[in-house]
């Protein structure tokens, strides 16, 4: 164990073979003084080659991939293997076992608190953790996202630009491999900015695949079938199980989103009614809902109007909502930049 983090475990990375355990994280409370929380681990190993970390749970309300890890965990056979595959299918589980997006412990969004604290709130020595330990040995992060409860999303594919000709290559081929219909360069624009964890994988040049699978805290089988298979093509393309049979990847439409006109918000409160559906093909001026004001029962709801034209890449999923919250996003073609066309 490296460092200074304080979550510890039985488990050895440099070991060959299969571990089952859990990391543990410090909790000291009125009923447990010296306690932890496990986060449950799945390391395999052998021999040399390059590390993959998988990863579900940031949020605890996404549950495509925290069902595409298990059933891989279960699947993956130590003798196909080359290199090393690290499974982190609950890594927020304070927050999964609440069902929730944020912990219960702090109120924390993992996906908001990179690169982490080693001494923060338990949420920022979670991201400290990967940040310290897990990328550094990582040649390729695979973190599965769904919308949560208050969004649904079509599957998408979204990953940081690298900083280099070579490094974007190489990530629009793992896109492309990764095999989600729909793909994305993104600086995290309505998102998370620089506070998550392609931004701190970015700064130790480590590629991040970050899928949305769903939403709406249910589970779609195509949204978890997807993450199974592109994760297996993933680590067929890294040379990790080379006898693997997968189906071959779809068709990738490579789309951006990084622009605020493309997220549309409510400007008051009210109940949401959304007259799209995701994927649907959408025009500039077209009405994208009515938000009805339950203050004022009697008065005509306000139009939600798209800016721009694009397909609908997520709606709000729930109807209650509050000046502030998103209602939509358009993701809109693009044409591969010259310095990710091959
Ligand atoms: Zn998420």
């Amino acid at each position: 164990m490296s460092g200074t983090t304080r979550i510890w475990s039985p488990v050895d990375y440099s070991k060959d073979g299969k571990q089952v355990d859990c990391l543990r994280l410090p909790i000291s409370t009125d009923t447990s003084a010296y306690g932890w929380i496990p986060i449950p681990i799945i390391v395999l190993k052998n021999g040399d080659g390059p590390t993959a970390v998988l990863i579900a749970g940031t949020h605890g309300d996404e549950y495509e991939g925290q069902v595409a890890l298990m059933r891989l965990s279960r699947q993956l056979q130590l003798h196909d293997l080359r290199g090393r595959v690290i499974m982190l299918p609950s890594l927020n589980f304070p927050a999964v076992r609440a069902g929730r997006r944020v912990s219960p412990i702090d109120e924390g969004n993992l996906n908001r608190v990179y690169p982490g604290h080693a001494h923060g709130t338990a949420t920022e020595m979670i991201a400290h953790y990967v940040t310290e330990v897990l990328l550094p040995m990582a040649d390729l992060v695979v973190d599965l996202h769904s919308g949560g409860r208050s969004l649904d999303y079509v599957p998408c594919a979204l990953v940081r630009g690298g900083k280099t000709l070579s490094e974007n290559r190489k990530l629009h081929d793992l896109l492309d491999v990764f095999g989600v219909p729909f793909a994305e360069f993104t600086d995290g624009t309505g998102g998370g900015g620089n506070t998550t964890l392609p931004a701190a994988a970015a700064q130790l040049g480590v590629p991040v695949i970050t899928a949305e699978l769903g939403g709406a805290a249910t589970l779609r089988r195509a949204g978890s079938d997807l993450a199974e298979q592109g994760v297996l093509r993933l680590l067929k393309h890294l040379g990790m199980l080379p006898s693997c049979e997968v189906p071959a990847p779809g068709p990738v439409r490579l789309m951006n989103g990084d622009n605020m006109d493309l997220f549309l918000y409510a400007d008051s409160d009210g109940i949401f009614e959304p007259m799209v559906d995701i994927g649907d093909e959408v025009d500039e001026g077209q009405l994208a809902g009515l938000l009805h004001s339950i203050e004022a029962p009697h008065s005509p709801p306000t139009e939600i109007v798209f800016v721009r034209r694009g397909m609908v890449a997520f709606k709000r999923h729930l109807a209650l909502t509050v000046r502030g919250d998103c209602l939509c996003g358009l993701l809109e073609d693009v044409e591969p930049s010259p310095d990710i066309r091959r």
